[in-house]
């Protein structure tokens, strides 16, 4: 029996919501947890020191093999020693298995049985990514959490159309298993991996089935039969309306086990991470503080703010004044505003810093809540709070 990859000890609870501790190779993760996006090897607009940062304090990041893959390609990852050193980067990262992004491209790909063929949106060229050659990618990008492979329906995917995607998914998520065991069995530890646990990565089963709840209890059943050190929820927030979303997420995660971290993929808003840690969820990730950030949108305690408005020419107040980011301390909305106007780069790069603040800080109050059983209050204060600022 060998150690496992990666351990999760849960710390608190309070209702369905917990508070734990994932240890990996590469030091210990808080949960819940919110992941920022580092698709192409960088966090947009955010530098590591910033990452790293007690503002930020982002203990583990996300890289996407798709993008990795494409460009610069896997040879010079290898070559440069594995995404960690050729990013700089000495936390603890996730890479997803390209399943998503090769779905997203829509009418550009084709699914077979043995894996998806698609046109790079980086220079035309025909690829091809199955389950082995997505672990054979993640393995050499060397995170610390791998994701099995997977195909995603769409949202409002009927029921035929999600059975066949879902049992799809399931033969690729025994398809990545092996291949993932195979890729693992003699992996050499990195200089820079300190823990005491093996040198081997962990690897993450993905659960489908659209907006149906039985595929989607049928495809837990069976993917926990095919055995991961933890679980996703993948295809949400993929076109379905919210309440359906979360339907799926308080029907599913009650039922995922206790023991291994949950994962609630390309999901959503801080409202929307709240509501989900409330139903049992451990992990998040998303592209909004980022994207969003980038496109002149701040999230703040007391709702959105689109830093363009016109009502913000002369505001003399931070974006948040709850907010105790170096962005909020020091400029104000009028600043921003005049930055982004401007087409000035630091627009982008303070509204993606606050915003990521704000989603990380939130995850903090979160954890503290449960700790501290206080959970539900926080939860309601943190609603009342958000409707009381509506632009
Ligand atoms: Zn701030």
């Amino acid at each position: 029996m060998t150690t496992s990859p990666l351990t999760f000890e849960i710390t608190a609870e309070d209702g369905e919501a917990r508070a734990g501790i994932i240890t990996t190779r590469r030091g210990a993760i808080e949960t819940p947890v919110f992941m920022p996006v580092g698709t192409a090897g960088t966090v947009k607009g955010v530098r590591f020191e910033q990452l790293e940062s007690p503002d930020l304090d982002a203990q583990i990041i996300l890289g996407n093999t798709y993008h990795l893959w494409l460009r610069p390609g896997i040879d010079v990852i290898k070559a440069c020693g594995g995404l960690h050193k050729f990013i700089g980067w000495k936390r603890a990262l996730l890479t997803d298995s390209g399943g998503f992004q090769v779905w997203s491209l829509g009418e550009l790909r084709k699914i077979s049985e043995e894996g998806t063929e698609f046109r790079s949106h980086v220079d035309g060229a025909l690829c091809f990514l199955s389950p082995e050659i997505s672990m054979e990618i993640q393995a050499a990008l060397g995170a610390e959490i791998v994701m099995a492979f997977d195909e995603c329906a769409p949202g409002e995917a009927s029921y035929e159309e999600a059975r066949r995607s879902m049992e799809l998914t399931l033969r690729w998520a025994k398809r990545s298993k092996e291949a993932f065991c195979n890729l693992q069995a003699g992996r050499p530890r990195m200089p820079d991996e300190t823990s005491a646990l093996p040198a081997r990565q962990a690897l993450f089963g993905i659960i489908q089935g659209a907006s149906h709840l039985d595929l989607r209890r049928e495809s837990l059943e069976r993917t926990v039969e095919v055995g991961f050190e933890g679980y996703a929820l993948g295809g949400l927030s993929v076109g379905e309306e919210k309440p359906v979303m979360f339907d799926v997420i308080g029907a599913m995660a009650p039922r995922m086990p206790v023991e291994r971290p949950r994962y609630l993929m390309g999901v959503g808003t801080p409202e929307d991470l709240i509501d989900a840690v409330a139903r049992g969820m451990d992990m998040f990730d998303c592209v909004l503080p980022t994207r969003n950030g980038r496109n002149g949108q701040a999230f703040t305690s007391r709702g959105k703010v689109n830093i363009k408005n016109a009502r913000y020419a002369q505001d003399q107040q931070p974006l948040d004044e709850s907010c105790r980011c170096s962005v909020c301390r020091r400029h104000s909305r009028a600043f921003l505003r005049h930055l982004f106007l401007s087409g000035e780069m630091l627009a982008s790069i303070l509204l993606t810093h606050h915003n990521l603040a704000f989603f990380l800080d939130t995850m903090r109050s979160v954890r503290q809540a449960i700790r501290s059983r206080q959970f539900t209050k926080f939860r309601r204060d943190h609603t009342e709070r958000l409707g009381s600022g509506r632009e």
